[in-house]
Parts: structure tokens; sequence; C-alpha cells
């Protein structure tokens, strides 16, 4: 189990992804949810700056500071650079906060930045935040989570395996072999809809999907689910999961994705009213 998850349209939204400590959104009740866990958490990634998706942080700080926990853990929070709403909370935690017994940084984002997750270079994993389209008002990205990659190149692929060991000894892996990235998980923050190349090829995809029935939305701010199902057909994404799902759903979510399916993607769901665990 990498992930654990709990997502309620405008009420609170946070997924943890554990292999890497990190924290996707904090909203309201993560650190009472995550319980010790919230120890673990290195980084933190918002997406945006509604109150949904952050108002957890002062919970995490204040837990942190003063629970029976490691109390000496740097703590790092990354965000949509430019942010007002974040930068003045941020500027708010700090001077409320004066006092820290561990290190707590804010560092603003741009889109394309590469923030490397491991130092040793055999596990080279990094995140890279990209724009999303949410509200007028609203800086807001989407996250991949990159992991860079080696395989054969193309022309050894179909040789059976001793040649490929001889040619190891002759001609050396370097030769022989290409890096790749490849998305092991992408999430989509609040947003009308990613674009295809954003979640082509992605292993987990965690896409809003805030409305199941796109005649709900008023305004042009969140997905629909028949949306999300068109744009990840043929996008070889192995699993999707919807998330930020509005609570109008709970007694109709599970008969209604039940009927949706997209061959080759597994589809998932993070319940309004429950953790999610993958
Ligand atoms: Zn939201
Ligand atoms: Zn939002």
């Amino acid at each position: 189990m990498n992930i654990t998850a709990f997502s309620k349209a405008l009420y609170s939204t946070w997924i943890y992804y554990s292999p890497e400590r990190i924290l996707f959104d904090a909203g309201e009740g993560v650190s009472t949810m995550l319980s010790n866990k919230i120890y673990a958490v290195k980084r933190i990634f918002l997406t945006h700056g509604h109150v949904d998706h952050i108002a957890g942080l002062w919970n995490i700080i204040n837990t942190r500071n003063n629970a029976m926990g490691d109390r000496e853990k740097p703590l790092t929070v990354y965000y949509p650079a430019g942010n007002r709403g974040i930068e003045l909370y941020a500027d708010f935690l700090k001077r409320a906060n004066s006092e820290l017994r561990f290190k707590l940084e804010f560092v603003p984002l741009k889109e394309g930045d590469k923030i490397s997750l491991r130092d040793a270079e055999s596990t080279n994993r990094y995140i890279l935040p990209f724009s999303v389209n949410h509200t007028y008002s609203e800086t807001a990205f989407g996250y991949h989570v990159i992991e860079v990659r080696k395989r054969l190149k193309e022309e050894y692929r179909s040789l059976p395996k001793d040649e490929i060991t001889n040619l190891v000894k002759t001609l050396g892996n370097e030769q022989i072999t290409e890096t790749y990235e490849k998305k092991v998980l992408t999430v989509s923050g609040d947003t009308i809809l990613l674009k295809r190349e954003d979640i082509s090829d992605t292993e987990i995809l965690f896409h809003e999907c805030t409305f199941l029935k796109r005649e709900d939305r008023k305004f042009n701010n969140h997905a629909s689910l028949d949306e999300v199902i068109d744009l990840v057909k043929d996008a070889n994404v192995q699993t999707l999961v919807l998330y930020h799902i509005s609570s109008r759903y709970i007694r109709s979510i599970e008969r209604t994705l039940k009927k949706v399916n997209v061959p080759g993607t597994k589809i998932l769901f993070v319940h309004p009213e429950r953790i999610f665990e993958f």
C-alpha cells in the first residue's frame, strides 16, 4: 500500500504517497486521519490555495511541533509561485509559529521546475509541476512523480538473452541502453480537465472528478466524469483514481462508477466519506 488519501470536494483533500513521503495537498483533518504517519511526511506539494486543500497545514505544523513523535525532521512546503492565498497563509503560519523545533520552509515553484527526491544516483526520481486551469484567480498546479529509468535501445530489444549478455561484455552497458522518463504518478489538483499529453503513459493518475453528471456543473472550474473517461481512453494509463467527488453523489456513486469502463485502465475512486488506500 503506497497511497492513503481522503477527498471530498469543498471540504478536504489530501493524498499521501508513502514511497517518497510526500503529501499532495493538506486539507482539513489530515493530521487526525494520518495520525503517526504525519511525522513521516518530508515534503508537501500544494496544488492551489483553496481552503479545502490547505487548511490542514496549521494542524500538521502544530502536531509535529508538540506531540511525542520526531520533532526534529524538517518539512518543506512547495506551492505555485505567486499564489497569493498560500503566501498569506504561509506568512501567518510562520509568524504564529516563530519558535518551531523543526525547520519549516515554503518554496515557490514554477512550471517545469524539477525537485529531486533522492540523492542516490541509482534511483532517480523527481517531481515535475505543471500548470492547470482551475479558476481565474488561482495559480494552480498538477504534479508528476517521474522516474528516470534505463532500457535496451530499440535495436537490441528483440535479441535473445545470451546475445545481449555478450553485447554487454563487448560494448558495455552504456552503449546498448538508453534512459527514459516514466510518470509513475500524476495528480491533477483541481482543474477543468488535464491535457492528453499530461496524462498519457502515467502509471497512476489521480484526476479530479467533482461532477458525476456534467449538467450539475454551473461554472467551468471542475471536471465531470464523462470528460475524464474520454481523456483516459487510449492514453495508456494503468490506474485511474477519481477524486474530489462532490458529496451530493454519495448515494449513487458506486452504481454510477460500476458502469464505466476503459479497456486497459483500472478505475478506482476516492469515496467522499472514506479513507482511500491503494
Ligand atoms: Zn477543491
Ligand atoms: Zn479549488
